[in-house]
């Protein structure tokens, strides 16, 4: 058995088109989407990221605001230019990318966005939202894997749904969509026992640990739907998920390639919510 692809840049390319029709209506009555985001320092990635983001609006015609400023900018001037952005009427939706430089608490600036801007979902309130099931702005790569799974047309309510990873960005909240999506949900980590044993368990395996092809079909239940958010740079150059994704193909009914797989739809859903943040700020949702 070799396993059917979901393509994130497919369902990428499909989210993205039905996005930037709400965005020429909005455009047309006045209310431009706006997104700001924050560099600070010369990070190479994060140079990439925050490049993406601004093409990303870019195509879909959003207003955007890029703000790259020097590596040795003080906490009080960044939360000076999030406080200005919180205020600003033409801007929706606030991204700083991380990591940020040493000198700057990264949870005082995650703090300080206003949470109905926060459009990565670090926000606690929004984080609280998402934990007791309230509206919230949801973090975008697990807010991507859910949508990915959907696609499959597998139903995730009733199955059982194994995460691996259990980080703040990424397997927490992963697990909490899940569960929402009124799945069975067991999440493993580093010290989880028997590890390969529970992975095989589930009928959706997510895995999110940041170990280059470390789970291989051994982890896989026969049928299974596998969504790999690992992006590791190998020492040749290449990007590596965290499934050994020949070997995982055998035995997944449907599997996330990388790249190609969640990391297309993290900026999407970035633009989804700002989309999404910009009508609740102008009362049309
Ligand atoms: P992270 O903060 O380093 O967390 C890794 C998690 O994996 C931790 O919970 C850790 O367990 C667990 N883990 C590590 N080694 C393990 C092992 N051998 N067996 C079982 N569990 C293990 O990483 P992250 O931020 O969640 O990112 C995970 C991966 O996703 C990375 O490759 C990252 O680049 C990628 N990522 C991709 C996107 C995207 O847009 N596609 C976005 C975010 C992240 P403990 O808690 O016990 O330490």
């Amino acid at each position: 058995m070799s396993a059917s692809i979901i393509s994130g840049k497919q369902v990428s390319e499909q989210i993205r088109e039905s996005i930037a029709k709400e965005v020429q209506i909005l455009t047309e009555k006045g209310h431009r989407p706006g997104l700001a985001v924050v560099l600070v320092g010369e990070d190479p990635a994060s140079q990439v990221y925050v490049r993406n983001k601004e093409k990303a609006c870019h195509e879909l015609g959003f207003y955007s605001e890029v703000h790259r400023l020097s590596p040795a900018t003080s906490q009080e001037e960044l939360l000076a230019l999030v406080d200005k952005l919180n205020r600003q009427e033409n801007i929706h939706g606030i991204l700083v990318q991380l990591p940020l430089p040493k000198q700057i608490n990264e949870k005082s600036v995650i703090d300080a966005i206003a949470p109905e801007k926060d459009v990565d979902g670090f926000h606690p309130v929004n984080v609280g939202n998402l934990m007791i099931g309230d509206d919230s702005l949801l973090p975008c790569t697990p807010a991507g894997v859910i949508e990915l799974i959907k696609r499959t047309g597998v139903s995730i309510e009733g199955k059982h749904a194994v995460v691996i990873g259990r980080s703040n960005i990424v397997g927490k909240p992963v697990s909490l969509l899940l569960q929402r999506e009124n799945a069975t949900v067991t999440m493993c980590h580093s010290r989880t026992a028997n590890m390969a044993e529970i992975a095989r368990q589930g009928d959706i395996l997510v895995v999110a640990i940041g170990r280059a092809n470390m789970i291989d079909g051994s982890y896989v239940k026969p049928g299974a739907v596998v969504i790999d958010v690992g992006m590791n740079r190998l020492d040749n150059g290449k990007l590596a998920g965290d499934v050994d994704y020949e070997s995982a193909k055998e035995f997944a009914g449907f599997i996330t390639p990388v790249p190609g797989g969640v990391g297309p739809m993290t900026i999407t859903m970035l633009m989804q919510n700002t989309l999404l943040a910009s009508k609740r700020l102008n009362g049309l949702a």
